[in-house]
């Protein structure tokens, strides 16, 4: 039975499809953006839709961006021998928000996961060897201490080490399954200085 208008249950549908949002906080949401100044709606919407027209993959690392290059890979201050790996644009800010990593990324967007289908081939593997046919002295694997995450960072570096590029992982003081985002700035710290050889 449909307890609102058609409208506001549309609204609520739409909400609730967003991770992390279950039915009770798309109802509160739904009710919350009804209740908002008409401007600061549009704001909202406007906000959504044009993030999502404008924001695209960074042509050498694929974070996002909304230029052709992202800020960091364009940026002559950065250590462009050194490529830090991570699963997604969240982990690049969660290392960047240390201001302490000094190279630049390579955004996979996911892990290996046999289990879910994920394969080499669906995340941006090909990409990163592709890179490294350039002036790279180290390749840094960061991505996440999940089942998923080893896997990738097994792979990769059995793809790496053939070139001569040294290859390592970051230390194991993230907690396993922990999400990179979520750890604290200096955990993560530790865990890049205390990064092992493969
Ligand atoms: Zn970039």
């Amino acid at each position: 039975m449909d307890y609102y208008s058609t409208q506001i249950t549309k609204l609520i549908e739409e909400l609730s499809k967003l991770p992390g949002v279950g039915s009770k906080s798309a109802q509160r949401l739904a009710f919350h953006i009804i209740n908002m100044p008409q401007e600061q709606v549009e704001h909202l919407a406007g906000a959504i839709t044009s993030a999502k027209a404008n924001i695209r993959y960074c042509r050498e690392c694929f974070t996002m961006t909304d230029q052709e290059v992202c800020p960091i890979c364009s940026s002559g201050r950065r250590d462009h021998k050194t490529i830090m790996v991570v699963e997604n644009t969240r982990d690049l800010a969660a290392y960047e928000k240390t201001g302490k990593y000094e190279g630049v990324y390579h955004v996979l967007h996911g892990a290996i996961s046999p289990m879910l289908g994920i394969g080499p081939g669906d995340i941006r593997l090909k990409e990163l060897m592709q890179r490294l046919q350039g002036d790279v002295q180290e390749v840094i694997i960061a991505t996440n201490s999940s089942l998923e995450g080893e896997t990738t960072a097994m792979y990769i570096s059995k793809l790496v080490k053939p070139t001569g590029i040294r290859v390592s992982r970051i230390a194991s003081g993230v907690p396993v399954g922990g999400d990179l985002e979520y750890i604290d700035e200096v955990t993560l710290l530790r865990a890049l200085e205390g990064r092992v050889e493969l």
